[in-house]
């Protein structure tokens, strides 16, 4: 077996940050370890950055975006096409570091995650040369004009999670770059390799020295240095609701731009009419794949009692079916937690729900180690207060609820009850009810007869306690965007 020769070995046997285009070493000597979460072993360490290097980043980035040579609309799109070209030639090795440092079955990495994110690049390379302000007509006598300028926001600072860490460092760099921004990046400390080897692989793509620069490290001393800087204008942050309040109370304080795309508890509602054998693929897909690691996972199952057992049933099939195992087994479907942490957290909700009187129809034992494992579950009549019903699992557990009224109301109600609104699912044949649901659901997204993540030409983002603010499409980009507006008399 050769474990232990993999790409990103050579990423990590020597801690370093990526700022103005090369390699830095850190400020301070602390290490943070890296692990192979399929096995548990310890692979390697990243550096545990702290204010000093962010202060360092923030600097080259500030330094970046002042050069008197403009770094060309044209130019930004090119280098963001010419990254996702590089991504596609480098795929087998990043798809091997995604396995090994995020514990993702290889199937997964090399058909999703660094396809996906070579995609997500070509997609807002596009926009670097499609941003535009508007010229309006003024209401005033005698020669006037008044026009509007989109102008960078300025240095960004974007933090981001462990669970898509390559697709994750893509969805951010793209808008940042096409909209004209220089950004410095703080990787989850879980999975920080593949961003450092994009940020290697940026270097043969024409990107002027200090657009992109990476800092790793703990959210707490990294990410809250990033956070505070003075230089930073704007902070996109992705990961849990409960460090995205802390965040955005600090950029509050500090009047800095922020956007925060935070965690969901989705419901899937299924109608009597739905087509069951779509809805069950698409539910099992949505909750299971990446380990149920998918802020827009259909989570909660709201199903009409007269087709329940039908679907549970299904659902209950795929499960079965799924293979769960080593990672680099090309037929693995279902990889671990990302920690023990995780899993343990995973296992407590379900532990919970057990003991309040919900069922298990399939999964809900312990798996043994080595290696974070968690089997495939899902519950049916958990109690209406259990935390696995109401807070955001992050695991591969679905929860059904099973009613029995087909009043819209009395329905988009069941599923509005959460503090999330992230995304919402339906699945019905009628135009009417799908219509109904769909004004009536609280969510950043709403899916009809679909499940998990929309098109990047669409927004998605949340709202209530899912954060606020739009990644992907048109409003995406010009979230790193400022107006600017200019009147002129003659
Ligand atoms: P989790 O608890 O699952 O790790 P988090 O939301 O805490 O999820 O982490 C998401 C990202 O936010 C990671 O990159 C993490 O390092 C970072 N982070 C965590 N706490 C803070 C903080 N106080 N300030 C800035 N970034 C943070
Ligand atoms: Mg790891």
């Amino acid at each position: 077996m050769t474990r232990d020769r993999w790409p990103g070995a050579a990423l990590i046997d020597k801690p370093r940050h990526f700022i103005a285009g090369d390699w830095a070493a850190p400020a301070g000597g602390s290490t943070i370890d890296v692990e192979d979460p399929a096995t548990g072993e310890r692979i390697g360490a990243i550096a545990a950055g702290n204010a000093q290097d962010i202060d360092r980043a923030v600097g080259a980035a500030q330094e970046a975006m002042a050069r008197p040579v403009k770094w060309l609309a044209t130019e930004r799109q090119d280098a963001l096409l010419a990254l996702a070209a590089a991504i596609d030639a480098h795929a087998e090795e990043l798809a091997r570091i995604e396995m090994r440092d995020g514990g993702k079955p290889i199937s997964n990495a090399s058909r999703v995650d660094v396809p996906a994110s070579a995609a997500i690049l070509r997609y807002f390379a596009g926009w670097a040369t499609k941003l535009s302000g508007e010229t309006t007509e003024l209401s005033q006598q005698g020669g006037a004009r008044g026009f509007t300028l989109r102008e960078p926001v300025g240095v960004v600072g974007q933090i981001i999670p462990w669970n898509y860490p390559l697709m994750g460092a893509a969805f951010k760099i793209g808008p940042a770059i096409a909209a004209g921004c220089a950004l410095v990046l703080k990787p989850a400390e879980q999975t920080s390799v593949s961003t450092l080897r994009l940020a290697e692989l940026t270097r043969a793509c024409g990107f002027p020295p200090g657009f992109i620069n990476v800092v790793t490290g703990a959210g707490a001393q990294a990410g809250a240095a990033l956070v505070d800087h003075p230089g930073v204008s704007k902070i996109a942050f992705t990961g849990s609701t409960a460090t995205g309040r802390e965040i955005a109370a600090a950029c509050g304080r500090q009047m800095k731009r922020v956007t925060v795309e935070l965690g969901g508890k989705s419901p899937v509602i299924v109608m009597p009419d739905a087509d069951l054998d779509a809805a069950a693929r698409a539910i099992a897909t949505s909750i299971f794949f990446n380990t149920g690691q998918t802020c827009s996972a259909a989570s909660r199952l709201l199903v009409h009692a007269g087709v329940a057992g039908a679907l549970l049933d299904r659902i209950a099939r795929i499960a079965g079916s799924m293979k769960i195992g080593r990672t680099d087994d090309p037929d693995t479907q279902l990889g671990p937690a990302i920690s023990a942490v995780q899993r343990e957290r995973i296992e407590g909700f379900v532990a919970g729900a057990l003991a309040t009187g919900a069922r298990a129809i399939t999964g809900g034992d312990l798996r043994e180690g080595p290696g974070y494992f968690v089997s495939p579950t899902v519950l049916s009549d958990v109690h209406a207060q259990a935390a696995a019903l109401r807070e955001e699992i992050f695991g591969p557990v679905l929860c059904a609820v099973p009613f029995e009224t087909t009043d819209l109301d009395e329905i988009a109600a069941l599923a509005n009850d959460t503090p999330y609104g992230l995304a919402a699912y339906a699945w019905t044949r009628d135009l009417s009810v799908a219509n109904g649901l769909a004004d009536r659901l609280q969510a950043g997204t709403v899916r009809i007869n679909a499940c998990g993540g929309g098109d990047l030409s669409l927004p998605a983002g949340g709202v209530k306690a899912s954060g606020f603010g739009r990644e992907n499409g048109r409003a995406g980009v010009e979230a790193y965007t400022e107006l600017k507006t200019v009147t002129m008399a003659y």
